[in-house]
């Protein structure tokens, strides 16, 4: 039996993309353009998306939440993967940053199927919910400000149907979840989502060491 998950080398790692990602041209395209910006690093990692790209299909989503679009290259993995009637309501606070992502969902042909909410995620949530969206929901990806983590996960459920799924990203936050001595806010904040969500009979769990680790939550029906 392998009881650990193997430490990836560059040239493993290499290896590993070099068997397995299928990244559209336009999606390499962001990337580089995304690289360029100071904050790049926020952006998911291209196997990560494939693998969500890879979830919304296996589930069968049609409608779908992210909270925190950056640049857009989560969400453009998720909208060229729903079918034609889906739809994803992305929320961000950041008029710069969306404005890229919007760019790329008009070339990629799928900006009738985003729905930007500009403002604070928790609200939009909140909005989501007092409009009786509730259940309405069958994929949900949180990458926003860790310290609202919780509300997010929180609202995200109540959101989705059961059955649907939420996958919550950065969870082994550099590793600074598992350094005792590490107590700043974000990392605070997602140690507690992850020890809750060990108990949470709601949900059927599993957290996966890809990238900087991503939880999936399922929606017990
Ligand atoms: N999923 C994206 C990366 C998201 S980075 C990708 O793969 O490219 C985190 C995003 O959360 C940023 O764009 C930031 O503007 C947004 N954000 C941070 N705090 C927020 C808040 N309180 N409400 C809404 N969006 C927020
Ligand atoms: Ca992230």
């Amino acid at each position: 039996m392998s009881r650990k998950t193997l430490n990836l080398s560059e040239r493993l790692h290499d290896y590993l993309l070099s068997v397995s990602l299928r990244e559209p041209e336009l999606l390499q395209r962001l990337r580089a353009e995304t690289a360029r910006e100071p904050q790049a690093n926020m952006q998911i990692a291209p196997e990560q998306g494939q693998l969500l790209a890879l979830l919304v299909q296996l589930i069968g989503a049609r409608r779908t939440l992210e909270i925190g679009v950056y640049t857009g290259y989560s969400s453009l993995w998720v909208g060229l993967v729903l079918p034609p009637q889906g739809r994803i309501v992305a929320c961000d606070n950041n008029e710069a940053w969306t404005a890229v992502a919007r760019r790329y969902w008009e070339e990629a042909g799928i900006a009738h199927k985003v729905d930007l909410r500009l403002g604070e995620a928790t609200d939009t949530l909140a909005q989501l919910i007092d409009e009786e969206e509730g259940g309405a929901f069958d994929f949900a990806f949180i990458d926003a400000d860790k310290e609202n983590y919780d509300t997010y996960y929180e609202r995200c459920l109540e959101l989705l149907r059961p059955g649907g799924l939420v996958a919550i990203d950065n969870v082994l936050w550099g590793g600074r979840v598992a350094d005792p001595e590490v107590r700043d806010g974000d990392t605070m904040a997602i140690r507690a989502l992850n020890e809750k969500l060990q108990a949470d009979a709601r949900v059927y769990l599993s957290l996966v060491p890809i990238a900087d680790g991503l939880t999936l939550a399922y929606k017990l029906p």
